[in-house]
């Protein structure tokens, strides 16, 4: 379904690896996380197809294009470690398309290569893998997460053509084996706009991975074969004033881009910690273990150890 793997005299073979759409030295609040090495760069890579069906889809120029290898520049695990160290990276991120899964033999060497660097590995993803694929990553030296929660059941099967039950399994495994991770939420009206389904992604949040869980809550904009207005920006401030209720610490408004909707604010004395807005960031009263520095209470803001603190 995904296009990625092909049938040759019959083996299997992966028309992926090292078949790499774009690469960009990109901010990390940029995947998104914020509560990862804030204020670093991840060198970012994507390549081609997807294992979801989303009509929506944000990123469909590469995810809806089967890869073809003969028509792209191969590019070896140690070339691109190689150019993560020369453009000063801190960290990479296999991000863009589905590439966390799909190219998962070459992120596996890349993974290996960027810790013995130094440098942390990332993933943005569908979290739609194998639990063997997943602990293949994780051995390899996966850091970080950001899996996407994309609604709920029944709709998100109909829509996007996967299982929740899968994506979800993933995410409580990540958090055991000591993965950082953040969850993002594209708000699609009419997939995943209804308050109540909202709601009870707020709460699998609250009772699986808990309340220092960062939930990116963000705004979708017509795409592929979607027609649908933008999610109006209401809709996407009461989810995460319902959120917050529920007692998630930390819900970010993404895609937005207004002021105040992307900054961490200590949820017990109310003091501006974090501050971002289209992934310029600045830390303004975070302490080194990521405390805030007026009460002491846990931010759960993980510094990159390699990086010097604004
Ligand atoms: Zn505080």
């Amino acid at each position: 379904m995904c296009g990625t793997r092909v049938n040759i005299e019959g083996s299997v073979k992966t028309l992926t690896y090292g078949n790499v759409s774009s690469v960009n030295n990109n901010p990390i609040e940029k995947k998104p996380f914020f509560h990862f090495a804030p204020g670093t760069k991840a060198l970012t890579v994507g390549s081609w197809g997807c294992n979801a069906s989303c009509p929506f889809c944000q990123n469909f120029d590469i995810s809806k294009q089967p890869p073809t290898p003969g028509l792209t520049e191969y590019m070896s695990p140690e070339a691109f470690v190689e150019m993560a160290t020369k453009r000063g990276s801190e960290g990479i991120s296999i991000s863009f398309s589905e590439a966390g899964t799909l190219m998962l033999e070459w992120n596996l060497e890349v993974f290996r290569l960027a810790r013995e660097r130094g440098l942390y590995n990332t993933i943005v993803t569908n979290g739609y893998m194998t639990p063997e694929a997943l602990d293949l990553m994780i051995d390899a030296g996966l850091d970080a997460a950001n899996v996407d929660v994309k609604g709920c059941e029944p709709l998100v099967r109909k829509v996007c053509g996967i299982h929740l039950q899968p994506v979800l399994d993933n995410i409580t495994h990540m958090r055991e084996q000591g993965v950082h991770v953040e969850l993002t939420t594209l708000v699609v009206p009419g997939l995943s706009d209804d308050m109540a389904c909202l709601e009870n992604i707020a709460s699998w949040i609250l009772e699986n991975t808990g309340e220092k869980t960062p939930w990116h809550v963000n705004r979708y904009f017509p795409a592929y074969e979607y027609t649908e207005p933008t999610t109006p920006l209401d809709v996407l401030l009461q989810a995460r004033d319902m959120a917050r209720d529920l007692g998630l610490e930390f819900v970010y408004i993404g895609n937005v881009g207004k002021r105040g909707l992307e900054d961490t604010v200590c949820p017990v004395c109310g003091t501006l910690c974090y501050e971002r807005l289209q992934f310029r960031s600045r830390n303004v009263a975070t302490t080194p273990d990521g405390a805030c520095a007026s009460c002491g209470h846990d931010l759960a803001i993980h510094f990159n150890l390699s990086t010097e603190l604004a």
